[in-house]
């Protein structure tokens, strides 16, 4: 079956002054991988005439479906309407079902027209208006040799009701279009190009028609299966067929598949072992507990935390020994266990989790640089540990910080099996 493609094209100045993310390029990629149509490029150009006419041409050599958003308003900086009339060689022209719309949404809201806003009606003789439910600026699709170009607001939720109601309904009567299928597998505890050489002679004898993603973020991997075709449930059981060959390789790594995060898997083990867990958060400020109680019905596992910021609160309100800290220091092995152990005594939980770092920016010594990192898992027989080294941003430390130690938490669970 043939794919069909798509280009995105999102005009005005404020997008690429940094002023305003492009949010409408994101939306609207993920609304056409729903109903089939592969998006193959994206471009953002200002509300500049020839760059606007140049990414027009350059897209229509390459797509089926060419959708614009942008540069809709009445003003004289909102070029998108006239490069449409340019380029499809035709006349702005009032349109009779436009006005009449345009004129009930504004009456509906107790407005009259101005001169600017009439001219919200007026359109490139060769498009077929589409309507705005939303706002003043209506929709513009054209057919030109096979190919589709609709134009529409930049103005998100006007854009994508009108996309939801009006464009994705039609392009789906226009076009056959194929099922875009992605399942992906989720891992923690794995660096990708680790994982990559562990499974490389599997890659290289996955069929062609599936393609594969390795998408990290703080340590937490998804490895994303993609293919298309005309049969769900054949793409399905073909990319079920290859994540079963796969699994034997890296079973230890895998926490779960699509929407699955470390929290609510965690979440789902110690509930059904009727396990507690409770939190010791120095550096990572109470992330974790965050994280861990984002989940509906953390209450059933999770029995609560502290955030001992200062060595006196460490040893206030966890009974961490002086001279641990005195011989040690906050950021150690040493401390970073007693803070586990203590936590989940006090807390009456099975594991007690803990961190203690410099998160930086400032702060690091030679010996202990900003990144440095211990975590612990404590059980009643166990401690885990494990130092981290990671690097000068706070916000980036937290988080991977968060991803290891409940890497740790999720691997305890799994090897207590
Ligand atoms: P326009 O249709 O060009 O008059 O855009 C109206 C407003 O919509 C702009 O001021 C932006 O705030 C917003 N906007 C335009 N394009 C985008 C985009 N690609 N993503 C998110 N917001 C946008
Ligand atoms: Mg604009």
């Amino acid at each position: 079956m043939n794919k069909v493609l798509a280009e995105l094209i999102t005009i005005g100045d404020e997008i690429l002054y940094g002023q305003t993310l492009d949010t409408n390029a994101h939306w609207m990629s993920g609304q056409l991988d729903a109903i089939g149509v592969k998006v193959i490029r994206r471009t953002t150009c200002g509300d500049v005439e020839t760059e606007i006419l140049q990414a027009f041409a350059e897209a229509e050599q390459r797509a089926d479906i060419i959708l614009i958003t942008g540069g809709l308003g009445p003003t004289n900086d909102d070029l998108t309407k006239p490069c449409l009339a340019k380029y499809f060689d035709c006349d702005i022209v009032m349109n009779d079902q436009a006005l009449i719309e345009l004129e009930a949404y504004m009456s509906g809201r107790g407005r009259e027209l101005n001169k600017l806003t009439r001219l919200q009606a007026t359109l490139p003789e060769k498009c077929e208006m589409v309507s705005n439910e939303r706002g003043t600026a209506c929709g513009m699709w054209f057919d030109s040799n096979k190919k589709v170009f609709v134009s529409m607001p930049g103005v998100p939720h006007e854009m994508r009701h009108m996309i939801t109601h009006k464009v994705l309904p039609k392009i789906q009567r226009t076009f056959s279009l194929p099922i875009i299928y992605h399942k992906i597998v989720r891992l923690a505890g794995i660096g990708e190009s680790w994982l990559a050489e562990k499974i490389e002679t599997w890659e290289n004898a996955l069929p062609k028609n599936i393609r594969l993603a390795y998408l990290p973020t703080f340590g937490d991997l998804k490895l994303r299966f993609t293919a298309i075709g005309e049969n769900r449930e054949d793409i399905k059981s073909q990319i079920d067929g290859q994540i079963e060959l796969l699994l034997p390789l890296i079973q230890e790594y895998v926490y779960g598949y699509g929407d699955d995060t470390l929290e609510m898997v965690i979440g789902q083990l110690l509930r059904e072992r009727n396990q507690k867990m409770a939190l010791a958060e120095s550096c990572t400020g109470g992330f974790v507990s965050h994280r861990i109680t984002t989940v509906p019905g953390s209450s059933d596992y999770f029995n609560g935390s502290v955030v001992p910021y200062q060595n006196e609160m460490k040893i206030a309100q966890l009974g961490v020994k002086q001279e641990t800290l005195e011989t040690h220091g906050a950021v150690s092995e040493a401390t970073v266990s007693e803070m586990a152990d203590r936590v989940r005594e006090n807390f009456k939980a099975d594991f007690g989790l803990a961190t203690s770092g410099i998160a930086g920016p400032g702060g690091g010594t030679i010996e202990k640089p900003v990144g440095t990192i211990w975590i612990a898992c404590s059980q009643k027989d166990k401690v885990t540990t494990r130092k981290l080294s990671l690097t000068n941003d706070r916000v980036v430390n937290i988080q991977i910080t968060s991803v290891a130690l409940l890497t740790m938490l999720y691997q305890r669970l799994v090897q207590n099996d």
